[in-house]
């Protein structure tokens, strides 16, 4: 039998709460899925059991929508993927943080956090290409303001190009049944950002 409480939370209101305990799940041991080892909760080999949960999405080789799940005990982690394991010490992580944090720029990003492109020797030596959608902001004459979404064409992170026409929600049937929902996206995306002005593209 639970515990009732009342509690008086203001003036001539009475909150009832009725307490009671549930049983919860947890997972007390995993198997290897290559070797078969078997860790119990408590072990040290349990705490270093690596389990990967993956969703597989559109143009995924398990095929879209597939669960992708694998338990591997330590041992069979280094013996499989060793090679391409990134193991640093933990000191590593705040300057990898400070490091990407340090290239960015709200005005350039915004919103984004910088990829390779905005790595300094990288961008030097090939120019990174990319596109997305980006919000325009145009001056008419009349002196109002004009928002239109439009293609932006990016070099090493730096807006240089952009459609003349505003762009559309609009898709071929090769790029299959949620190119609209993925192009919406793009829009939304880009609702999100800053809008960009002409003089953006002058450098
Ligand atoms: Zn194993």
């Amino acid at each position: 039998m639970g515990k009732v409480v009342a509690e008086r939370r203001s003036e001539g209101v009475f909150i009832m709460q009725l307490k009671d305990v549930r049983p919860e799940t947890f997972t007390k041991e995993i198997h290897c899925d290559r070797c078969g080892r078997v860790a119990l909760l408590g072990d040290a080999e349990f705490e270093e059991m690596v389990s990967i949960e993956s969703r597989a999405g559109y143009g995924s080789v398990f095929g879209d929508g597939n669960d992708v799940n694998v338990d591997l005990c330590q041992h069979c982690l280094k013996l499989v993927l060793g090679q391409w394991l990134r193991v640093s010490e933990p000191g590593d992580r705040q300057v990898q943080l400070d490091k990407m944090l340090s290239r960015f720029d709200p005005e350039r990003h915004g919103g984004e956090f910088p990829g390779a492109a905005d790595s300094g020797p990288q961008a030097e030596t090939a120019p990174e290409r990319h596109w997305n959608c980006r919000v325009i902001e145009t001056a008419l004459p009349d002196g109002e303001t004009w928002y239109a979404v439009h293609e932006v064409h990016y070099e090493n992170g730096r807006p240089i190009m952009y459609t003349e026409l505003p762009t559309t929600v609009d898709w071929s049937s090769e790029d299959g049944a949620e190119a609209g929902l993925r192009r919406l996206k793009k829009f939304q995306e880009a609702l999100r950002k800053p809008a960009l002005k002409l003089s953006d593209f002058e450098n």
